[in-house]
């Protein structure tokens, strides 16, 4: 007698929509505020390493930007944040002290990768190279 419940039970299952999505052939939602990476933008950025400075996890080092591209003057040192996805909790930290927003907060969250990934690349294409228009990254800016 217990059986038929049970029967019940299977042949709804069989007919109803699956609870999972078959990521990744299926988009994931993710709402548009998620945080996802975040990078600086180095037209904003003065190098003064707060981001690094309160990162909890030490997430960031400050790395000397490469020789060929056009540093605005009031970055003197001439350096930039370098975020490393993986040691990242996403706090958003480093977004908020930043004394000149110059953050980018997208909500992209997928960063799986067997080699390291950080926000080097993202971050150095917010600077013009010699003879080049700067190009824009991915995300938009919340603040
Ligand atoms: S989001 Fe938080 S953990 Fe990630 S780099 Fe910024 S301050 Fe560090
Ligand atoms: S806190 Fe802002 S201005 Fe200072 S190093 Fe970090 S990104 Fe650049």
């Amino acid at each position: 007698m217990a059986k038929i419940p049970l029967l019940k039970e299977v042949v709804k299952l069989i007919f109803s929509k699956p609870a999972t999505i078959q990521y990744p052939r299926e988009e994931t939602p993710v709402e548009p505020d998620a945080r996802g990476r975040q990078y600086a933008d180095l037209s904003k950025c003065v190098g003064c390493s707060l981001c690094m400075i309160e990162c909890p996890p030490k997430a960031i080092r400050m790395e000397k930007i490469p020789e060929g591209y056009e540093v605005p003057k009031r970055n003197a040192r001439k350096i930039y944040p370098v975020v490393d996805y993986f040691k990242c909790i996403y706090c958003y930290r480093c977004v908020t002290v930043c004394p000149t927003k110059a953050y980018v907060v997208t909500n992209e969250y997928r960063l799986a990768s067997d080699a390291p990934v950080n926000s080097r690349e993202l971050s150095l294409s917010t600077l013009k190279k010699a003879s080049q228009e700067p190009s824009q990254g991915e995300g938009v800016s919340k603040q």
